[in-house]
């Protein structure tokens, strides 16, 4: 079945591979359970049916659940395939749908349910296009799927590259963007920054030669040159591929100084890695 790492390259291969609600619901369920379904409450990983929509009942302790629990999607009466073809349109959308446009393409009876739905994706999508983020951001990127142990560097063949802007603040972090994209390029990473970030806000990375040209662009640029090891370089969110991170994936130099990017990787949650695994390509 595909999964996280996976995606339609284009709307005929999106009709393609979710003709129904089963196959969304299918898609869904490979991507919170990678490795085969995992009980939330026991972490058993034996369930049975308990209906047709996707919810489960682990059988170990009898708790429900499904892969939509705790998503956009949990509860809702609409088709998966509505809301699929929904996030198609707004991500795919060079500058986004309107919510009349998404009325007239996917025939909702009322324009508020189309604004509603739209502005629901959006929110959980951390669309780019919303307010810029500004003062002191790091960046930095970072490798999703493929083999945890395969070959890292910034052109990785296998792994889908998402680069990530968290605001540091004083009492912690504030808020992040993330965006998927096709290499660690330059022309990738400071298209990103500049859609995301104020200008002339300071942004800290690590000395990857595809920063340079922010200062350029109209960001103060600090470099950071953290020591760490091949194996740590990148891995911004180390349990996107399975494993929360234990204290020993951090030396301390990184966690001082990079530390709203350290912060994040502590904290970065299901839903996060959820989100990133549902950003079209760009
Ligand atoms: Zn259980």
């Amino acid at each position: 079945m595909r999964g996280g790492d996976e995606y339609p390259a284009n709307l005929v291969e999106f009709i393609d591979w979710f003709p129904s609600d089963e196959t969304c619901l299918q898609y869904l369920e490979a991507v919170r359970w990678p490795e085969g379904f995992v009980c939330p409450r026991c972490e058993g990983e034996q369930c049975w049916p308990v209906n047709d929509r996707g919810l489960k009942e682990c059988v170990a302790c009898h708790h429900q659940t499904s892969a939509t629990a705790g998503t956009i999607f949990a509860g809702t009466r609409k088709s998966l395939r509505l809301w699929f073809l929904t996030m198609w349109l707004v991500t795919a959308e060079k500058n986004g749908i309107s919510a009349m446009g998404l009325q007239r393409e996917l025939g909702f009876s009322r324009y508020d349910t189309a604004w509603t739905w739209l502005h629901k994706l959006r929110r959980a999508m951390v669309r780019p296009d919303r307010d810029h983020l500004s003062g002191l951001i790091e960046v930095d990127e970072t490798y999703v799927g493929g083999d945890a142990h395969g070959p890292r560097g910034r052109g990785a063949e296998k792994k889908s590259i998402v680069v990530i802007a968290v605001e540091e603040q004083p009492d912690g972090i504030g808020r992040i963007r993330l965006r998927r994209v096709r290499d660690a390029s330059g022309k990738s990473l400071v298209t990103f920054v500049k859609d995301v970030v104020e200008e002339g806000a300071t942004i800290r990375t690590d000395g990857w030669k595809g920063y340079a040209r922010l200062q350029k662009v109209g960001y103060e640029h600090q470099v950071v040159n953290v020591s760490r090891s091949d194996e740590l370089a990148h891995e911004l969110l180390p349990h996107v591929q399975g494993d929360r991170p234990t204290q020993n994936q951090f030396n301390f130099d990184y966690v001082t100084k990079r530390p709203a990017i350290a912060s994040c990787r502590w904290n970065c949650s299901q839903s996060v890695d959820n989100t990133v695994r549902l950003l079209p390509k760009s």
